[in-house]
Formats: structure tokens, sequence, C-alpha cells
């Protein structure tokens, strides 16, 4: 357990967090909030599951049925005469809750029973939302997925002219869709500023639909801005990297288009196979 995260905490939420407690049913402040937005760490802040993976189980404890990929861990709880899974931030370690499996009420057949005051909830309004395409998208997702201040990151098609494409669609070279990386971040916690110098540093804005052994144009440099702002912003980083460049940066700067995201097995695909890259 990590004690910087705790240091902050009431002491309500350090005896839930850190104590392992329960807070009372039908008492906690995100029992019945539904609103669109992402749930993180109360500690440590790291994102833990997404607000469409929340439903009325009755309990009164807010619940999910599904946690955002590596971010919860589970042991075995002996505790009170019983045989149960706890889970917890897979970042700081504090107790979130417990999960139940079997119990038929979603598809997903889950229940993470989870503290109202284990989590924090950040509504997507709050959040900026931006797409960046720059090569395989695997490893594009794999960049930002672990920068604190970036609460949600996907893979998916962007800026082409089919919808719902199919990984194998987009492969055809046909379609003209990016594969991009879809994030939303927290402006108070990193800029647009800054994750465009990351998004530079990490790929090569001057081959045009071409990275690191990629080619074709679901490959190419992209940034899909969402705003006024964002798209000034992203101008003047896109000149400043000119300037220093010798050679023509060839990334788009285009308005976001409608994301559709990859099937299941590209999201966190380099994570969940242990890689380091995507060249294959
Ligand atoms: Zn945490």
């Amino acid at each position: 357990m990590n004690k910087k995260y705790f240091s902050n905490l009431t002491n309500e939420e350090r005896k839930i967090l850190v104590e392992k407690g329960t807070e009372a049913p039908f008492s906690g402040e995100y029992n019945d909030l539904y609103e669109a937005g992402i749930f993180i760490c109360r500690a440590c802040e790291s994102p833990l599951y997404e607000s469409n993976t929340k439903f009325d189980s009755g309990c009164g404890w807010p619940a999910f049925d599904d946690e955002i990929f590596d971010a919860i861990v589970r042991s075995e709880d002996l505790s009170n005469g019983r045989i149960r899974t706890e889970i917890c931030c897979a970042k700081c370690n504090g107790h979130l809750g417990h999960v139940f499996n079997g119990e038929k009420i979603t598809r997903k057949d889950t229940r993470h029973c989870v503290n109202s005051l284990s989590i924090k909830f950040i509504p997507y309004v709050n959040l900026e939302h931006v797409m960046f395409g720059g090569g395989c998208f695997w490893y594009m997702e794999k960049v930002f997925k672990n920068i604190p201040g970036i609460y949600l990151s996907s893979v998916g098609y962007s800026g082409g002219n089919s919808s719902n494409p199919t990984y194998e669609d987009v492969c055809k070279g046909d379609t003209n869709h990016a594969e991009v990386v879809n994030l939303y971040f927290n402006p108070e916690k990193i800029s647009f500023d800054e994750l465009l110098q990351i998004f530079w540093d990490n790929h090569n804005p001057t081959t045009l639909n071409k990275q690191r052994g990629n080619e074709g144009t679901q490959y190419r440099s992209v940034v899909f801005y969402t705003s006024k702002s964002q798209k000034c912003t992203a101008e003047k980083s896109l000149s400043k990297l000119q300037f220093k460049l010798k050679i023509p940066v060839v990334t788009q700067l285009l308005v976001a288009e409608k994301f559709y995201r990859a099937e299941e097995y590209h999201q966190n695909y380099l994570q969940k196979n242990n890689l380091e890259t995507c060249s294959l």
C-alpha cells in the first residue's frame, strides 16, 4: 500500500480504503447516480469504472459489471466467516469492496459491489476528448494509457467513409479510416499541449501513411480535435515542431468525426499480450 496516496483522505474515507471497512447500505453518494462519466479511485485517482457498466443491483452500494482493464486486483477474503473476493485498486491497493459472480443480474454476470467512499465520479462534461492517429493503434494506446490525467483510452477507427468498419475493412485500405486512440483527459491534470508533445515524441510526423514498418492510409499521422481551442493549440504546436524539423510535417489536423470502437481483442492489446511494441 503506497502511503502517499492516503495522506489526504478524511477519516471516513480512510476507514474504507485503508482499514477495509464498509459504508452503511443506501448511504453512499453514488448509489443512485447514473450520469455519464468515469469513476476513479478516491485515493490515487486511477480510473476504475466507466459509468456504462453501472447498474442498480438493489443492494445499497454502487454496482458495476465490468472494470477498466487492469484497474482492479482481486484477493480471497475469509473475514466474517464467509468466502468472498475482495477488490482493491490496482495502483494504490486501496480497498474498494467485493466482487460477486453467478448472481445472473446482468449479462456479464458480475457485480462489483463498491463503496461510494472509495471512488470519485468525474462527469464526461469535465473531460476533454481527442483522438490521435500515429500508426498502429496498439502502440498509440500503450503510449497514452498510463499517463496521469487520462481517464479513458480505447482504440478504434475514425475519419473514413464507411460506417461500423471492422479491422479487416480498415486493413484493406479503401475505407480511409485511420487507426486511432480515443482519449478522455482532465485538462486540469494534463494540458492538450502536453498531450500533443507526447504524440509528436512517439511517432514520426514526417512520413506519409507510414509508421514503424506499417504502410497504408490507416496508419496516417492525424489529430482529430474536438474544439476550437484544441484546433488552435494543435496548429501552434505543429508550427513549432515544423520550425524544429528540416523536413515537412505531414500530420493532418482535422475536426473529430465519429469514433468506431475496434474489436475487443484490440483494446489494450500490447498490455494484454505482454508485448513492448507492435512490430510483428
Ligand atoms: Zn487507487
